[in-house]
């Protein structure tokens, strides 16, 4: 479906961000006869589009793949008239009750409500092998991707409350757990660090970065330089999860709604953010869970709460 764009429509939602809340809020949106249009400046599904198998979303007691899920969740908003257009937007602003959306392309969009589910992305390594091994080894998402790794060594890569926590968990599957951090500290809470250190599954590697993830069809091990020695060492492992911390979507809206002090958007409960009009959900939520259920949830609340916006406003 090729879209109109012009200024002189009025629209009653625009949602930016196609994950599992951004479709979730067009669905309910749509399905409440709103004139909604969502953009979407990559792939739709977000986090989930890079996932193999989720199992913990509810109704799939089989799993379903990330990218099957994403393409039920587009198709069902679609049915009830969701607009979908490949656009990222650059900047928002609030002038006399509309909400204007600048696209990078140039247009200018308006809307009477505008919903935040622009997700965030794990940090990235960088190192060769990342990306190749990407869902063949290499996984940002333990909750998704653990039990694939059945009694086999794997690493895990950080030093954050996210590294140890999600090493805790991996310890259900694997033989043995790497923890590779960069240096002899871990930032992590005490009790986490506590449970880290007496856990017999995990051997803590200290002072070492990861250079290289290699393996033919799969990872097969991890090539690591010590930051004293500068010492290059090899690693036989069959998976490893990076968990270096995560960055939301959020760099273009900083001067319009409150960010917390990690880049994340702050609402209440009710999802309204500090501009009227303006809501958020999902992963790029201050307080978010990284868990698709929860994201569906707020991406439904933000929909019920603009179209009561609109109704007391408009
Ligand atoms: P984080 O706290 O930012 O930790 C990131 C870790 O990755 C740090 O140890 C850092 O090393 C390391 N790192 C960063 N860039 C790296 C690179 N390029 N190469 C190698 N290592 C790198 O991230 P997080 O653990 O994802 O946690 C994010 C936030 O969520 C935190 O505020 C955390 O407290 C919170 N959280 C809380 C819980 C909980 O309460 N149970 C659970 C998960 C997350 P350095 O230490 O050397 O900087």
């Amino acid at each position: 479906m090729s879209l109109e764009l012009s200024e002189d429509i009025l629209y009653d939602c625009i949602i930016v961000g196609g994950g599992p809340a951004g479709l979730t809020a067009g669905l309910y949106c749509a399905r409440a006869k709103m004139n909604t249009l969502l953009l979407e400046k990559g792939t739709l599904g977000g986090q989930i589009a890079m996932t193999d198998l989720v199992e913990n979303y509810p109704g799939f007691p089989e799993g379903i793949s990330g990218k099957e899920l994403t393409r039920l969740f587009k198709e069902q908003a679609e049915r009830f008239g969701l607009q979908i257009l490949r656009k990222e937007a650059v900047k928002i602003e609030r002038v006399n009750k509309e909400i204007f959306v600048h696209l990078r392309s140039g247009e200018l969009l308006r809307s009477k409500t505008l919903i935040l589910t622009v997700g965030s992305n794990p940090r990235r390594l960088g190192v060769p092998g990342e990306e190749e091994f990407l869902n063949r080894g290499v996984s940002y998402c333990a909750t998704c991707d653990g039990a694939l790794f059945d009694s086999v060594p794997i690493a895990v890569v950080g030093g954050g409350d996210s590294a140890v926590q999600e090493s805790l968990f991996l310890t259900r599957f694997a033989s043995v757990v790497y923890l590779v951090h960069r240096r002899d500290q871990l930032r992590a809470q005490r009790h986490l660090k506590e449970k880290l250190f007496s856990n017999p599954k995990i051997r803590f590697i200290k002072n070492k970065v990861v250079e290289e993830i290699k393996g033919s069809d799969t990872v097969e091990y991890l090539i690591l330089k010590d930051t004293i020695t500068g010492e290059v060492s090899q690693l036989q492992v069959e998976g490893v999860f990076i968990f270096i911390g995560l960055e939301p979507n959020t760099h273009f809206l900083k001067n319009s709604v409150k960010l917390d002090d990690r880049g994340y958007i702050v609402t209440d409960e009710r999802m309204r953010t500090s501009m009227e009009g303006v809501f958020a959900a999902g992963d790029c939520r201050s307080g978010a869970t990284g868990q698709v259920a929860v994201a569906v949830g707020e991406g439904c609340v933000a929909a019920i709460e603009a179209e009561k916006y609109l109704q007391e406003n408009f």
